[in-house]
């Protein structure tokens, strides 16, 4: 154990050896300068972060969860109202559906991908119909980094008057058959959550789209339905804005966000080279490529805990993304689920297993968790 690396699952701090000193200028710009709240970098990132995916607007917000509570509100979406919804996701992704009265219809997803399966929506669609409910939208999600296959979803959302919200969360910036994530959906949201791809240093989020009056709309909404100016009132609405040392953070970050991509792809095909033959990897669907928010293997269920505590016994971090899809749990079982149930979304859950993922994980150490990986597997295979 003793010769056993430091090894972080995301090292942060290894990003700020390369880009810290930039930051850490930008951050004390803005605390000379003195406009904490919606300062002008918040604008200079939008039009950046907007500009990057090409999508018209960007409205940067507190966090990724208000993003898309922000867009439901927008859509006037509330009891009555279905949501269709991937089970096997984080809990925001539902939560903020059952948060504004209506209801999230769960649906399967593709085993492969780990995202919504577009052949699963008609039953989804269904199912809320058979409930009483007017199903109004589909928010799908780009789970790992992994955009969501959005060509079929498109159009099943046009043939049935759904409005598509992507959670981008951990897939903005993606490549989807010559798109980009956060361009794609008639709204997009994305979170800067400090450990996503693109992440700031506390909470951040926003929110991407095409339409100008729903930008307008959403940017009040954001600001306590102001209307011309911050004391005239015209809607009911919230505090939900990005900050303005955030907006400078990830100013910096942007900048190296293209080439942080690039370096992702490197760790995960060295990953994919030197662990396909002895464990289940992930597979990036043709004409994608993924931002790596996680890169998750599978393994034999019952041997899970203890692939894990052979890991961590070698210093190598893992966790279980997610370990419950979203029907099983307390908070969210008694909703409707699509067809006869999520028999995939139950069963990766209990197989997959995230390995440490960032752009600057450098070759030695990632050898090594390699080695750890197929140790840990092969004394599993002879315990079996
Ligand atoms: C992180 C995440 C969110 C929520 O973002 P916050 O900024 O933490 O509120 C929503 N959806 C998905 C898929 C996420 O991974």
């Amino acid at each position: 154990m003793s010769d056993a690396p430091r090894i972080e699952f995301i090292d942060l701090k290894a990003q700020r050896r390369h880009i810290g000193q930039a930051m850490e200028d930008a951050i004390l710009e803005v605390v000379r300068e003195g406009n904490y709240i919606l300062g002008r970098q918040v604008e200079q990132f939008e039009t950046g972060l907007a500009a990057f995916c090409g999508a018209r607007h960007a409205i940067g917000v507190a966090n990724g969860t208000d993003a898309l509570i922000l867009v439901l509100e927008a859509l006037g979406i509330g009891p009555g109202d279905a949501v269709i919804c991937p089970s096997f996701t984080f809990a925001a992704t539902a939560e903020v559906v059952a948060w504004m009265g209506a209801t999230p219809v769960f649906a399967e997803i593709a085993e492969e991908s780990y995202n919504i399966d577009p052949g699963g929506l008609a039953a989804a669609l269904a199912t809320a119909k058979q409930n009483g409910l007017t199903p109004r939208a589909l928010i799908t999600v780009d789970l790992f980094g992994q955009a969501a296959d959005y060509d079929p979803i498109e159009i099943f959302c046009r043939e049935n008057g759904l409005v598509l919200i992507a959670d981008s969360a951990q897939g903005y910036g993606a490549a989807y058959k010559g798109r980009i994530a956060g361009s794609i959906g008639d709204f997009a949201t994305t979170s800067f959550f400090p450990a996503k791809p693109l992440g700031c240093y506390g909470d951040g989020g926003a929110i991407l789209t095409d339409d100008d009056e729903q930008a307008a709309l959403l940017r009040s909404l954001r600001f306590h339905g102001k209307g011309s100016y911050k004391y005239d009132n015209v809607r009911v609405g919230v505090n939900s804005r990005l900050d303005t040392i955030q907006a400078a953070v990830l100013i910096e970050k942007l900048k190296v966000y293209a080439e942080e991509i690039e370096k992702r792809q490197r760790v995960a095909a060295r990953y994919t080279a030197a662990l396909a033959d002895v464990v289940a990897t992930p597979r990036v669907m043709p004409g994608c490529v993924s931002t790596w928010a996680q890169y998750t293997i599978r393994v034999d269920s019952r041997r899970r805990d203890a692939f894990q505590a052979a890991l961590q016994a070698k210093g190598v971090p893992t966790t279980v993304y997610y370990p419950k899809p979203l029907h099983q749990q307390t908070a969210y079982k008694h909703f409707p689920v699509a067809g006869n149930g999520l028999p995939i979304s139950e069963r990766v859950a209990q197989e997959v297993i995230s390995l440490p993922m960032h752009p600057y994980l450098d070759e030695t150490t990632q050898d090594y968790i390699i080695e750890s990986v197929r140790d840990a597997l092969k004394r599993e295979a002879s315990a079996a």
